[in-house]
């Protein structure tokens, strides 16, 4: 068997740390190239010396000393600052995973894109602000974006590519988040504490808010639309509260394929890593019998417009998505900052397309200054309306 190196974008996070938590199941298949994070020195640092990293890159230049002196003796390299990540996502390596929270993982993952290193996809962001870019660029350098989202990866265990043309869609099942059956009227008043409580899935705080408001989904049909040969009009979903069936995809013949687990990301990080071989993990297993009965149901549009939003915004096309994305970040971090409520994450999101619509800042892309220009567009506007709700509310 040969042993695969292995390099991880966003080491310290949900995912970073679910992607090791494989490799220690399997010493003798990968080797780490390098680690890279952010803020979580510790963790980082204790993660290059337990898998023998060869580099270790914080993003942040302030902690460089910090890096450097717990791994001290170690003869682990150490960088620190955003050209370092660049550095370090372009080392050859067998594979990548693209696992940094938000927009802030494209440029590295470009980078690695650039290297030809196969990427295994985590940060949907990527596609949602950049998807025809970045999917052209991987086709440019021949590199194969294999997606470690639970909905996608299961889907791309489900799509039949020969059989391209004779699917009808796609599926994609949400869990409907903490607040599927909360009354609406109190939406507004729901915490960071409670949206950051999900029913299913241990993840990053940006992805956990995403997940209540349904932005989540809404980023997920559009990542679906950059790696799957379908039209807009193809890709729907459904909400699934228990997270087992992870998506699915219809085929004109009437057969319906689902992929199904438990929820539990080491899976399709397994899956992402060995494709199309199968490893083995040590998640729990399903037992359908004892679950009894899987339960499904249409979304709400009014509790949850982010679907539809997301939609409108494929169909717009051009920079749209990347000033969805940067606006929803913003108010993501707004929500946290206790900001802006709850329930004004997605109306903000929808009002920042509109006046940028308005203001014809909604544009082609061409490379990556017009997606920077596209995200500070997007983030202005979103930061502008953020303090505008803020004065009003006082
Ligand atoms: P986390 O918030 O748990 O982790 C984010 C990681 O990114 C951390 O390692 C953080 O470092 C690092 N990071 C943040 N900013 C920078 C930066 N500027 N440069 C380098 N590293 C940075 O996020 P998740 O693991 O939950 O999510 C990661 C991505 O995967 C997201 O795009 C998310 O949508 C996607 N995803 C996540 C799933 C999940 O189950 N968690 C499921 C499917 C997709 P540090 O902690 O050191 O500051």
């Amino acid at each position: 068997m040969q042993q695969k190196s292995l390099t991880i974008l966003g080491a310290t996070g949900s995912i970073g740390q679910s992607t090791l938590d494989v490799v220690r199941q399997h010493p003798q298949r990968f080797r780490i190239e390098a680690l890279v994070a952010n803020a979580n020195i510790a963790q980082l640092a204790a993660d290059a010396r337990e898998f023998h990293a060869r580099l270790a890159v914080t993003a942040d230049p302030a902690r460089y000393h910090q890096l450097r002196d717990a791994l001290a003796g170690t003869g682990i390299e150490v960088a620190a600052g955003p050209q370092a990540v660049l550095e370090a996502a372009g080392r050859p390596v067998d594979q990548l995973m693209a696992a940094i929270v938000g927009v802030a993982g494209l440029e590295p993952t470009l980078a690695a894109v650039a290297a030809g290193n196969t990427i295994l996809l985590a940060n949907k962001e990527c596609l949602v602000s950049a998807g025809e870019l970045f999917m052209a660029r991987a086709r440019r350098h021949g590199v194969d974006v294999v997606p470690v989202d639970s909905e996608h990866n299961a889907i791309m265990q489900c799509f039949e590519r020969d059989n391209a043309p004779a699917v009808e869609k796609i599926i994609l099942t949400a869990s409907g988040g903490p607040f599927r059956t909360r009354p609406l009227e109190t939406l507004h008043e729901v915490t960071p504490e409670e949206a950051l409580k999900h029913p299913n899935w241990d993840m990053g705080a940006k992805i956990t808010i995403d997940s209540a408001t349904l932005m989540n989904k809404g980023l997920e049909l559009m990542e679906a639309w950059h790696l799957y040969p379908v039209e807009v009009e193809q890709l729907d979903a459904i909400i699934h509260p228990q997270s087992i069936v992870h998506s699915l995809v219809a085929y004109a013949d009437g057969s319906v394929l689902a992929q199904l687990g438990t929820p539990d990301m080491r899976t399709p990080i397994a899956v992402a890593l060995a494709w199309p071989e199968r490893l083995p993990t040590n998640v729990a297993r399903l037992d359908l019998a004892a679950l009894g009965q899987l339960v499904f149901e249409p979304i709400d549009e009014e509790r949850f417009p982010a679907p539809r939003l997301a939609l409108e915004t494929l169909r717009r096309g051009g920079s749209a998505g990347a000033i969805l994305n940067a606006a929803n970040e913003e108010a993501v971090s707004a929500f946290l900052q206790r900001r802006l409520r709850f329930s004004g994450i997605v109306p903000l999101v929808e009002q920042v397309l509109e006046a940028a619509e308005r203001t014809g800042g909604i544009a082609a892309l061409q490379d990556i200054d017009d997606v920077r220009a596209a995200d500070e567009v997007g983030r202005r506007l979103a930061r502008e309306l953020v303090l505008r709700m803020s004065r009003a509310a006082e």
